[in-house]
């Protein structure tokens, strides 16, 4: 069937929005009616080079939206039935998935690749065309393995729906599953995007007392109080200071790192912000570079440092949990879209994400 999506074809290009081809789904795949994608920097981060990929591509990893039709042997989803993705699946049987680690599943291998062993589901201009995280939501259509989709209730909207695919689940576990915030703990926030905006509310819901957040841009700086920053500084060197006088010298238990683009250069000022026996979260995804680690305080003041993906969660238990704290009103999730695009304007997106403009950027889709 035709879709329209959103193509990579070459590192440093804009997305191509064009028709394409999708394969019928396979005996365990699903064909989903996407209705909103997120646009998350890291699509952003494939196409300028940072992170390879296999090209060509159609973008986007998160997405909701509604099974259309199901493979033979599909259990799990039936017509008419909405749901996330999850931007890694879980196959359910692997080393990882079955103790309890579902963001490492093996499947995560072919992530990049766009597609698995048995080849793209897409064709274009005559060729196979592979879907980023193996579900490509930057199209009206998807076909997608049921490993990668997690039902949801009807009642949750498709623009909020799609974040819980990637970015809430990745800031929210960084803080309460790898930095295991604690109550009365003081964390640190660097970048308050679509990620970081969810560690500050984590470590809100893990009982933080100061939750200072650190981004250059005044409009995120503005929004971080209402997803429960205490303080806000515009730079790390700034933020020294202030959590130094916060905690009476001490420096914050938890430092969560979630900039646009991590450089190796920040990480020593980062670990400046955290406390002896600290934490520091690697969440944001890096260039490859090198680091400058501050080796004597590292080792003396006992801290960590500590890399995650999907911030350690387990996207079938944690997906339902964090609707559960929306409809409960302790998770937010409408404030965090704070635009939404046209399939054909995703480029304009991107453009607003880089310069700062939005929480977080959503394409909703026409059929
Ligand atoms: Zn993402
Ligand atoms: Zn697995």
């Amino acid at each position: 069937m035709k879709a329209q999506a959103a193509v990579l074809w070459e590192t440093g290009k804009p997305w191509s929005v064009e028709e394409v081809e999708l394969a019928r789904p396979g005996e365990y795949e699903v064909l989903v009616r996407n209705e909103a994608s997120g646009l998350c920097h890291s699509d952003h981060h494939v196409q300028v080079g940072d992170s390879p990929a296999t090209l060509p591509l159609i973008g986007g990893h998160e997405g909701a939206g509604v099974v259309e039709e199901v493979g033979s042997a599909v259990r799990g989803f039936a017509p008419g039935d909405h749901v996330v993705y999850s931007y890694i699946p879980s196959c359910g049987q692997c080393r990882w998935c079955s103790t309890g680690h579902q963001n490492l599943c093996d499947i995560g291998a072919f992530l990049m690749k766009g597609a698995t062993e048995r080849g793209p589901r897409a064709q274009a201009r005559g060729q196979g065309v592979g879907a980023l995280a193996l579900i490509g939501t930057f199209a009206n259509y998807s076909v997608a393995h049921e490993a990668s989709l997690v039902k949801v209730p009807e009642y949750l909207p498709f623009p909020q729906a799609a974040l819980l695919a990637c970015g809430v689940p990745t800031g929210w576990g960084s803080a309460v599953y790898i930095g295991q915030v604690k109550a009365g703990d003081t964390v640190v926030v660097v970048g308050a995007g679509g990620i970081g905006m969810n560690a500050v509310q984590g470590a809100r819901l893990a009982g933080a007392e100061y939750i200072i957040v650190v981004d250059p841009a005044p409009t995120k700086q503005d929004a971080a109080p209402s997803f429960g920053a205490t303080h806000t500084a515009a730079s790390m060197e700034e933020a020294v200071a202030l959590v130094s006088k916060l905690t009476w010298g001490v420096m914050a238990d938890v430092g969560i790192l979630t900039a646009g683009v991590v450089e190796g250069t920040m990480i020593a000022p980062f670990l400046d912000l955290i406390s002896k026996n600290g934490v520091g979260v690697l969440t944001g995804i890096g260039h490859e570079s090198d680091v400058k680690l501050p080796l004597r305080t590292f080792t003396l003041w006992q801290k960590q440092l500590r890399g995650t993906i999907y911030g350690g969660c387990n996207p079938r238990a944690d997906i339902p949990r964090l609707i559960r704290l929306y409809g409960s009103g302790h998770l937010k999730l409408d404030e965090l879209v704070s635009a939404t695009y046209p399939l054909e304007e995703i480029n304009q997106g991107y453009t607003d994400m880089i310069d700062g403009k939005n929480i977080r950027g959503v394409v909703t889709h026409q059929h």
